[in-house]
């Protein structure tokens, strides 16, 4: 491990003696297991999982072409966040950096550990200011959120800034990338393999169509997802969330003919909302949802829950103002959407 990733790290995280598991402990070959104080009687989930889940990495490794030492699983990519914040942010001292308009969740998890959260917002076209977060980056910061393609605002990153922030940033840049599959530009996965400090993020919940399942994925160099090992909670997978995830990555043709439908829908909502004198401005996405600017957002959002059909208000958010976000639904639910728009472009 590199002297500038141990630096990175907090100093009671390294020294940490991690809670060593029943599970963990025991190594070989066993047909009778009173190590861990279950109940013997097999009911398919008398047992604790398998704190590490193997046989699901295995599968993972082979379908993102990583190796499963550089995989971790957590309970959502939430999980993720969270460990990360707590394994380099020391309260009260260090810091991590956010893009708002941006995902929620890097900010509420370093308000919880008590880390202080520097915002850099997005320029007009919502792409990071390179400069301006290099300038702001010093030893204290320690971790930078880039989320491509971005929530709320749905595009994805240029490619040229991403590296230059994975090349300059002092700390950890952690790509989340929650959306790929809905955008043509590739995944930055491969590049683990050259930059220590980049650590991807990726999710079950979105096009996979798992968000009941709560399985997110950080992908990183080993010793990196050594020490998320070494500070999860020893089960944070449970066994039905691994044996389910296992389920659907044999069977990869139903989500990808849902993702292609869900790409056409996007398309199709798009057009009918550029018809619509209601509109604003529809901002570029490559994500399951468009942002979109309109007269009277409340209005609209107040409405639209008045049909049954309830959307994203956003229009509180910086460099939001004025915009709804809609996610992509089935065929039938974009056509009741745009029925319920229509008839309030009517009124
Ligand atoms: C939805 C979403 C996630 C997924 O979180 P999970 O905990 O894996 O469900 C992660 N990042 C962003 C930006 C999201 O919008």
């Amino acid at each position: 491990m590199s002297d500038f990733l141990t630096r990175l790290l907090r100093p009671n995280i390294a020294r940490l003696r991690p809670y060593s598991s029943a599970r963990s402990e025991f190594k070989g070959q066993a047909s009778i297991f009173l190590d861990a104080n279950e109940n013997p009687f097999d009911n398919g989930l008398n047992r604790y999982p398998d704190p590490l889940q193997w046989p699901l990495k295995q599968q993972i490794a082979t379908w993102k072409d990583v190796l499963p030492e550089q995989i971790f699983l957590g309970n959502g990519s939430d999980e993720a966040i969270d460990l990360l914040v707590r394994m380099f942010c020391n309260p009260g001292q260090d810091r991590i950096i956010t893009l708002p308009p941006t995902y929620g969740m890097y900010e509420v998890s370093a308000d919880i550990a008590g880390v202080e959260v520097l915002h850099i917002p997005l320029s007009r076209d919502f792409q990071p200011d390179v400069d301006a977060i290099l300038n702001a980056a010093d030893e204290r910061t320690k971790l930078l959120f880039l989320c491509s393609p971005n929530n709320p605002t749905g595009n994805a990153f240029d490619i040229d800034k991403i590296t230059a922030l994975i090349r300059h940033f002092p700390g950890i840049v952690v790509v989340d990338e929650a959306y790929s599959d809905f955008s043509r530009q590739e995944s930055i996965l491969s590049r683990i393999k050259q930059h220590e400090n980049l650590v991807v993020l990726q999710t079950f919940s979105k096009a996979c169509g798992m968000a009941g399942i709560r399985l997110g994925m950080a992908f990183a160099q080993a010793p990196m997802i050594g020490w998320f090992n070494k500070i999860k909670p020893p089960y944070n997978i449970n066994i039905l969330t691994q044996q389910a995830a296992m389920n659907a990555l044999r069977q990869p043709e139903i989500w990808e003919e849902q993702l292609s439908t869900i790409l056409r829908e996007r398309d199709h909502l798009i057009h009918a909302l550029s018809q619509m004198p209601i509109t604003e401005h529809i901002f570029p996405t490559a994500a399951n949802f468009v942002l979109v600017r309109v007269g009277d957002p409340d209005g609209l959002y107040r409405f639209l829950v008045q049909t049954g059909i309830i959307v994203r208000n956003r229009s509180s958010v910086i460099l939001c103002e004025g915009c709804l976000r809609i996610t992509i639904g089935t065929p039938d639910e974009n056509s009741q959407l745009i029925q319920s728009l229509q008839q309030y472009a009517a009124l």
